[in-house]
This record gives C-alpha cells, sequence and structure tokens, in this order.
C-alpha cells in the first residue's frame, strides 16, 4: 500500500469514527431545556393536535432558514423540506419535557385561542392569550433553531430561562398578524439568524448568530418571533409589514381583535424577514 493510500485510509478510518461517535451522541441525546441524556422523543415541529385542527387544508408546509453574516458579506440559505406538516420532527426535547410542562404549561394554555381563531370561532384575544401565543412562538423557535444550527440565535441561558420560569427570555418582541390563507402556505416557518458585528453576545453565547426573526404561518394566523442583540434597544418596526402586524409581547393591548388585523398578503409575510434585516442595517 503506497503512502498515500495508507494516509487516505486512516482518514477513511477517523472519519467514520467520528461520524460514529456523532451518531451516538446524537442518539442518546441530550434534552435542549432540562439537559436530562437519553429517553429523547421525536419533537413535532408543529405539534399533533395542531396536524387535526387543520386537517381541512392542504397539508403543504414550507420551512426556510437563512443566515446572513454581513461582516464577512456572507449569505447562506437553506430550504429545510416541504412535506407533510406532521413529518416534521426534531430529536432535542426528551419524553419528560414534551409531555410535561411544554404540553400542560404552554401548548394547553395557547390551544384553545389557537384552535378559535383557526376555527373562527372568536376574534378577539385577551392579553392572557396574546401572552401564550407568544410563549408558544419563542419555544417553537427554540426548538425549530435546531434544524439548522448556524442560524441559531437562542443560547442555552435563555432556554434555561424559559424552562425553569415559564417566562420569555429579554430582548424578544413577538408580532401576531393575519394572512390571506394560501393553499401554498398551509403551515409555514422561515427562520433567519443574523450576525450583527461589533457584538460580544456572540463570543459569550458561543453561538453563530446573535439576532434572528422567526416567521409562523398558519392558515390566517401569523406569528413573528424577533430577537435583537444587547446594544441593539429598539426592535425594527418592520417597514410597510410592521404596520398590518400587531405586536403581543412585550408590549400588548388588553384585547387584540384579530378580524381588525389589516391583511398581509402571501408576499408581504414572506418580506417580514427582510424588513427585519434592513432596519438593522445601521448596526452592521
Ligand atoms: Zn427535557
Amino acid at each position: 500500500m503506497s503512502g498515500k493510500r495508507a494516509r487516505d485510509k486512516r482518514k477513511r478510518t477517523g472519519d467514520e469514527i467520528t461520524q460514529a461517535t456523532q451518531k451516538n451522541k446524537q442518539l442518546a441525546g441530550t434534552c435542549i431545556f432540562c439537559q436530562r441524556s437519553g429517553d429523547m422523543s421525536k419533537q413535532h415541529i408543529w405539534p399533533e393536535w395542531m396536524q387535526k385542527i387543520v386537517e381541512d387544508f392542504q397539508p403543504k408546509t414550507s420551512h426556510t432558514t437563512l443566515g446572513w453574516f454581513p461582516e464577512v458579506d456572507s449569505y447562506y440559505n437553506k430550504k429545510i423540506s416541504n412535506g407533510r406538516p406532521g413529518a416534521q420532527r426534531i430529536r432535542k426535547v426528551c419524553s419528560k419535557c414534551n409531555g410535561g410542562w411544554i404540553n400542560n404549561e404552554v401548548e394547553a394554555m395557547m390551544r384553545p385561542i389557537f384552535t378559535d381563531i383557526i376555527q373562527h370561532n372568536t376574534n378577539s384575544i385577551s392579553t392572557e392569550n396574546q401572552f401564550y401565543l407568544a410563549l408558544w412562538a419563542v419555544l417553537a423557535t427554540m426548538v425549530y433553531e435546531f434544524k439548522d444550527p448556524i442560524t441559531m440565535a437562542t443560547s442555552q441561558l435563555e432556554r434555561d430561562y424559559l424552562y425553569n420560569t415559564k417566562q420569555i427570555p429579554d430582548r424578544r418582541q413577538v408580532w401576531i398578524g393575519r394572512m390571506n390563507a394560501d393553499p401554498k402556505y398551509t403551515q409555514y416557518i422561515a427562520h433567519r439568524g443574523i450576525k450583527l458585528s461589533n457584538s460580544n453576545d456572540i463570543k459569550s453565547e458561543n453561538l453563530t448568530c446573535n439576532t434572528s426573526c422567526t416567521v409562523f404561518a398558519v392558515n390566517e394566523l401569523v406569528i413573528v418571533v424577533g430577537k435583537i442583540p444587547t446594544f441593539v434597544q429598539v426592535f425594527p418596526f418592520l417597514g410597510e409589514v410592521g404596520g398590518k402586524l400587531m405586536p403581543i409581547y412585550p408590549t400588548y393591548k388588553e384585547q387584540v381583535r384579530f378580524d381588525k388585523l389589516s391583511i398581509l398578503t402571501s408576499n408581504e409575510v414572506n418580506e417580514i424577514r427582510n424588513s427585519f434585516t434592513s432596519e438593522l442595517n445601521q448596526y452592521i
């Protein structure tokens, strides 16, 4: 065997060992919330009960992530998948968390208002319901970021905070919107992670991104989660589309009338992430 071939063989063996180790780690897994190992469940990105509510609509889904790293003028785009919403799962949360507090203290709290909006049973969203919709969206963002960790903007400290307090960590804003239900976007998640320069928080939190905008759309309901870095004091207004969105966290109204919200087109929903990014240009 020539020297080169021997080296190649050693390299392959090394890669194989690395891959096997990574696979084992993944199978054993550590819960991103309680940090316990093993007993990992396959968390549905869209909860199973949600599938039943929207079953009359076309089961199409679109998930994309996008990273933006302006200091190196680098743009990264990934289409996660298209397919039945129920098929989208991530093995990052343990069964105890999934069937415990995530179900009881988050999803069960937002399920009634979520169902009522989707099924047109109500148009009135109370302060409490605004909070639980926001909490669910922030939690879903934390899980979804693991689909493509290069665009992750949530630190472990922030996941710990949500897990321990069932509250939303700082530097986040959540908006609600109403869109033209489009069969192509029956269930849609688009996540953009951004790295804003001059920031120490990336290093201290061991993250690739310090800023993010995540858009969830289910039939007519749109929820947007934004995270800004420590040195940005004001949340982006989101341009023209921002005028059609209503903040539900940390500022909120006593009551949001869903039927009184201006209707966003699917193009405008797509535009939300661009608006978020362009308004942060001054911090590059
Ligand atoms: Zn757990």
